[in-house]
């Protein structure tokens, strides 16, 4: 998979967190991973894997994490933050010895697995034994996984606890403690767990910390945790229209359905993500496609994780081409092959809309973002746009201007070339 795009869109800043100097541009340098000075054993599994080249995160981290830097990193899913971590974490692990040395908090179930799979896969020739636990599966099973010795290990914040309570883990040898997606976690009420495991390790360890963005809370664990950070800031200048195509669809609430059902059918997307603000609706709107659409299934976190895991692999491999889903799906896990992305309710967060964009449209591959918009949402329409930097692109009829007489709406589903709003409407 090629990461020029990524590069070419992506500027990184370091930054010294606590003594506040200035920000840095560093320059990303394309090269191979031989650069890093890795064991031989990750170099080939990395050429196995087809990483050719690092990621622009992967350039400005490995080396300073291989240093025992503490680091905050602003970089969002796709970046290729995973291997940022695992590659490094993969070379400092020492194989001769059973005990856990990394440690990675993630705050969802799919994420933990999405994780250790990576770390299985680049410490594979080395031996390093990586393993994800999460609540939803036999505890016993992932008790006696950990008996047996694991270096690397990759949980979600509950089940974590739960272990440390019972004594089932042994966390007095990890050298590194990672959170990932601490953003996420803190907005799922994670915090006081948090800091709790980070008290329990009182010995000396580095703390990476990598996040979408940089709440207060985060500034405060980093200020009370963390050594002399130094942050990684990956600036993603918006994607150009051709990366990713944002359009909107202005229609009524009781339209929906039947909009998105038509547009599915119109644009015929190899696979797309379609996504709804609660679980019930993501069920109702699964239950209406497939009256119309092949290959549509659900996902939300009220799915036992036996189910969860299903639709995922059947979804990553194609089996599934439609997946509706909850916001749970927005960040972290990788799905590559996303064409389209749609989303049913805007809701009131810009910040959600970029986390959904961003499934899709992602290295150089293009993607299609569309937006059913009603009445109520044009307020965060106008936010969102703002966010993107681009003007309006709808499919069929824009909303009517404000304070002219109301046009009648679309029946049905819309149809015709998208235009600009500032374009003249089609006649
Ligand atoms: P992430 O941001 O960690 O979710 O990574 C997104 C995708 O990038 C995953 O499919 C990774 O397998 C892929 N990836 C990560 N690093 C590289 C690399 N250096 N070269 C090619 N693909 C990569």
């Amino acid at each position: 998979m090629c990461f020029r795009v990524l590069l070419l869109i992506n500027s990184i800043f370091i930054v010294n967190l606590l003594s506040r100097s200035t920000k840095i541009k560093q320059k990303v340098h394309m090269s191979d991973f031989s650069q890093f000075a890795l064991d031989e054993t990750i170099l080939q599994a990395l050429a196995k894997i087809n990483y050719d080249s690092p990621s622009a995160i992967q350039a400005e981290t490995i080396p300073l994490i291989l240093q025992h830097r503490d680091l905050i990193a602003l970089a969002q899913t796709g970046s290729g933050k995973t291997a940022a971590c695992a590659i490094p974490l993969c070379q400092l692990v020492d194989t001769t010895r059973p005990e856990i040395q990394a440690l990675i908090i993630v705050p969802t179930r799919e994420l933990a697995l999405q994780y250790a799979t990576e770390a299985q896969k680049i410490g594979l020739n080395k031996g390093v034994k990586a393993f994800a636990i999460f609540g939803g599966e036999s505890a016993g099973m992932q008790q006696s996984k950990l008996k047996n010795g694991v270096q690397i290990l990759v949980s979600t914040p509950g089940r974590l606890i739960d272990f440390i309570y019972s004594r089932d883990i042994d966390l007095t040898h990890v050298k590194t403690l990672v959170l990932d997606e601490a953003d996420e976690m803190l907005s799922m009420g994670f915090y006081e767990d948090l800091k709790f495991v980070i008290q329990c390790m009182n010995h000396e360890h580095q703390t990476l910390l990598f996040s979408a963005t940089m709440p207060k809370q985060i500034r405060e664990l980093a200020k009370n945790h963390m050594k002399d950070p130094l942050e990684i800031v990956l600036t993603a200048v918006q994607k150009t229209p051709e990366q990713l195509d944002h359009r909107f669809i202005y229609c009524r609430h009781d339209e929906r359905p039947n909009v998105l059902a038509s547009m599915i059918k119109e644009l015929n997307p190899k696979q797309s993500l379609i996504f709804c603000h609660s679980r019930i609706e993501v069920e109702k709107v699964c239950r209406a496609l497939q009256k119309d659409v092949q290959g549509v299934d659900f996902f939300h976190a009220g799915l036992s994780q036996e189910v969860r895991t299903v639709v995922t692999n059947k979804f990553r491999s194609g089996k599934i081409s439609h997946l509706v889903a909850t916001d749970v799906v927005s960040r972290g896990l990788d799905f590559s092959g996303i064409t389209h992305v749609f989303i049913y309710h805007l809701g009131d967060d810009p910040d959600i809309y970029v986390h959904r964009a961003g499934r899709t449209g992602r290295y150089d591959k293009a993607g299609m973002v569309v937006t059913l918009v009603t009445d109520r949402e044009l307020g965060t329409l106008k936010h969102v746009l703002e966010t993107i930097k681009q003007d309006a692109s709808w499919i069929g009829n824009p909303p009517p201007e404000r304070g002219s007489a109301r046009r009648p709406r679309p029946q049905s589903a819309p149809r015709g070339k998208p235009y600009r709003q500032s374009q003249r409407p089609p006649a």
